[in-house]
C-alpha cells in the first residue's frame, strides 16, 4: 500500500530535532533507518504528519570509548555495529549480534536507536542489551536521562521513551566473556528465540551473569534463574550447560504464532541458553 502523505524534514541536531518533532504537535514521528517504520506507514498503522530525519544528525552514529565504557551513538547502522573494531575487540557480543540482523540492505539502514526504540519482539539488539547491562541514554525537552535496559523494555512495543523524547545512545562497560545465539526465522532472520549471555568470572568460576532473552515473549527479559544458578559454577562448557536445563521454565508470556508454536519456542529457550553460555565461555581467556 501507499503511505498517508507526509512532509519531510531533516534535522541537523539533536536540539533541532527535538524542536521540529515538538513543532508537529504530537503528529510527527523521527525517521533513521525507516526499515521498522515505513512498512508501518505502508500499511497505515502509523500515520504521522511529518517525519523528522535524524541519520544524519552530525555526532549521533558513531562507537566511541568514553570512561572505560562504550558508547555507540542511536544512528548507527547496524553494519558499522557489525564491523566496529573496538567492539569487535572489546566487546564481541554486541558485533555479533548486529551481524546477525537481516539483510545488508537491512544493516546498511537500520539503526541500533531505531531498534531499541521500536522494540519488536523478535529484535536482536534487546537481549544483548540486557546482557551488558546498557544504559539507554534519552534526551528529550527537559534534558538527559538515563534509564538501565533492564527497566527500558515494557511490553510489546513498549519501552521507556515517551513520544517527544530521543535516543541519542547506549553505553555500557564492554565484557569479552559473552556470547548471542539465535534460532533465526529463515526469511528476515528476526529471532524466534535469542538469548545473550554475559558472565564475570575470576579463577574459573562464574562470579555474575546477565542472561537476556528475545524473540520468545511480548519482549526481552532477562533470565533471572539461570543467572542465579550460573553463580559459583565452574566456568566450563558442562558447568554452565547444566543451567540451561529448564530455562524459561517460568515464563508466562511466551509467543505462538506463524513462525513457531509456544511449545517449540519453549523447547528452544534452553538450547539456545545454553549455546549462549557455552559461547561465552568460549572466551574466557585460557
Ligand atoms: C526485511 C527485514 C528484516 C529484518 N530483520 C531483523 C532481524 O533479523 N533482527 C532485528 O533485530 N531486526 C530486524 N529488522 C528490523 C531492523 O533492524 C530495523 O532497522 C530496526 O528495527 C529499526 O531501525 P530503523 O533505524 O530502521 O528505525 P525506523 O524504522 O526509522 O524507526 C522505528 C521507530 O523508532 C523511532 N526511532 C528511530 N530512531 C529513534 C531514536 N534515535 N530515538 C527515538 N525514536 C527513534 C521511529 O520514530 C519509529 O517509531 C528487519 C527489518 C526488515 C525490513
Amino acid at each position: 500500500m501507499i503511505p498517508s502523505a507526509f512532509e519531510y524534514e531533516r534535522a541537523s541536531s539533536v536540539d533541532d530535532a527535538l524542536a521540529k518533532l515538538a513543532a508537529t504537535g504530537g503528529t510527527g514521528k523521527f525517521i533513521a533507518g525507516g526499515h521498522s517504520l515505513v512498512p508501518l506507514m505502508k500499511f497505515r498503522l502509523n500515520e504521522p504528519s511529518t517525519l523528522i530525519d535524524i541519520a544524519r544528525i552530525p555526532g549521533l552514529a558513531g562507537v566511541r570509548e568514553k570512561d572505560r565504557a562504550l558508547e555507540i551513538g542511536a544512528a548507527t547502522v547496524h553494519h558499522d555495529v557489525a564491523t566496529s573494531a573496538v567492539l569487535q575487540a572489546q566487546c564481541p557480543v554486541v558485533s555479533d549480534t548486529a551481524a546477525t540482523i537481516g539483510d545488508p540492505q537491512v544493516r546498511n539502514r537500520g539503526t541500533l536507536g531505531g531498534s531499541l526504540a521500536h522494540a519488536d519482539p523478535a529484535a536482536d539488539y534487546p537481549a544483548v542489551m540486557l546482557a551488558v547491562d546498557a544504559e539507554i541514554v534519552i534526551q528529550g525537552p527537559d534534558g538527559e536521562r538515563i534509564v538501565s535496559a533492564a527497566d527500558f523494555f515494557q511490553g510489546l512495543f513498549t519501552v521507556a521513551l515517551s513520544a517527544d523524547e530521543i535516543i541519542t545512545a547506549v553505553r555500557f562497560t564492554p565484557t569479552r566473556t559473552a556470547s548471542y545465539a539465535k534460532l533465526y526465522q529463515r526469511a528476515s532472520r528476526f529471532a524466534i528465540v535469542g538469548v545473550a549471555a554475559a558472565l564475570d568470572v575470576a579463577d574459573g568460576t562464574v562470579r555474575s551473569a546477565r542472561v537476556g532473552l528475545t524473540g520468545a515473549g511480548s519482549h526481552a527479559v532477562r533470565l533471572t534463574a539461570v543467572e542465579e544458578a550460573l553463580v559459583g559454577r565452574a566456568a566450563t562448557p558442562e558447568a554452565v550447560a547444566e543451567t540451561a536445563e529448564g530455562a524459561g521454565a517460568g515464563l508466562e508470556d511466551v509467543n505462538d504464532d506463524i513462525h513457531a508454536s509456544e511449545a517449540y519456542r519453549r523447547a528452544m529457550i534452553p538450547v539456545f541458553t545454553k549455546r549462549a553460555l557455552v559461547g561465552a565461555v568460549a572466551r574466557v581467556p585460557a
